[in-house]
């Protein structure tokens, strides 16, 4: 089983990508309310070489090349928090030329270090999620050291070093950061900082918290509206996964699997040995179609077969 690598996965936004694990499960510097991986188990500041890059760039070179659009660091927590992520970069510049994205939640853009390690990047794309420390405290549940002003202002200081692409996320939590004021906000605050597409998501994977609700459409064109033409809605492209070599032998395993027992993403992606990103979007799809149900219990979702 591959333990550093996972997918292809397929998104609408970067087409077939290969995922990269930087860190261990749920090591981040926030402890997002909407987080689809669970409560954050490690949260921290600390940048050190929590997984070792020899053997991430041995998985990466094992892996069959087929048609891929990006290499992906991302994963189970904060990538960024890997203090050598600049030579897992340059170690796969040196065996492939697909470009390389880093999904952050930026909270650490702003060091210098930082900034000169992911240079070579091709695209980088941070999330934002609110303007106010209080909002930002809600949302993000993030390290006690960290200030949203600073977060902005290091990804602004990103930007002039940076020559790839940035494309910023904002992750929309009904009633919690998607008052008009409170975008508004965020806006004035990005709007010159010269990102090259902006993109507004909403809840659409099992949260760690049960009481986390997504925008409906109307309310995310009320959204997108406010930024006057610079923003665009994503959200998950269900109909990408038809196609998928394994899909169906997947989907009838989980069945089976949640048929017997009630299990949580970890236990899906151990039992079936899959990679937890795509046990969780499978899960997705199936409870999405009904076929299966969910509830948490202590702070953990489980998942069952109807
Ligand atoms: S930043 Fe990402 S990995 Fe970290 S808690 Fe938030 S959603 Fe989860």
């Amino acid at each position: 089983m591959r333990r550093y690598t996972y997918g292809p996965v397929l998104s609408r936004r970067l087409g077939r990508s290969l995922g990269i694990d930087l860190v261990p499960y749920k090591t981040c510097t926030f402890d997002c309310v909407y987080c689809q991986l669970g409560r954050t188990t490690n949260k921290t500041v600390e940048r050190r070489e929590y997984l070792p890059v020899r053997s991430i760039l041995r998985e990466i070179e094992e892996f069959s090349w087929e048609r891929i659009d990006y290499i992906t660091l991302a994963g189970s927590g904060e990538p960024t928090l890997n203090s050598k992520i600049g030579e897992v970069i340059e170690g796969i510049k040196s065996i492939s030329s697909t470009p390389v994205a880093i999904l952050t939640n930026g909270s650490l853009l702003g060091m210098r270090s930082l900034q000169d390690e992911i240079s070579s990047a091709d695209l980088v794309i941070p999330s934002i999620d609110a303007a106010s420390q209080r909002i930002f405290e809600m949302i993000n549940r993030p390290h006690r050291s960290l200030r949203i002003r600073s977060i902005i202002e290091g990804l602004r200081a990103f930007r002039e070093r940076f020559s790839g692409e940035i494309w910023l996320e904002v992750m929309l939590v009904k009633g919690l950061n998607d008052a008009p004021d409170e975008i508004e906000l965020l806006k004035s605050m990005i709007e010159d900082i010269g990102l090259d597409k902006i993109q507004l998501n909403t809840v659409v994977r099992p949260p760690c918290e049960d009481w986390v609700l997504p925008l409906d459409e109307r309310e995310m064109r009320a959204v997108c509206n406010l930024f006057r033409g610079r923003a665009e809605i994503i959200g998950v492209s269900q109909a990408a996964d038809v196609g998928h070599e394994r899909v169906a032998e997947v989907r009838s395993q989980i069945l089976e699997l949640l048929g017997r027992r009630p299990c949580t993403i970890e236990d899906v992606s151990g039992t079936i040995g899959l990679h937890r990103n795509e046990a969780l979007k499978q899960i997705t799809i199936l409870e999405k179609e009904g076929l299966i149900s969910s509830r948490v219990f202590e702070g953990v979702r489980y998942f069952r077969a109807r």
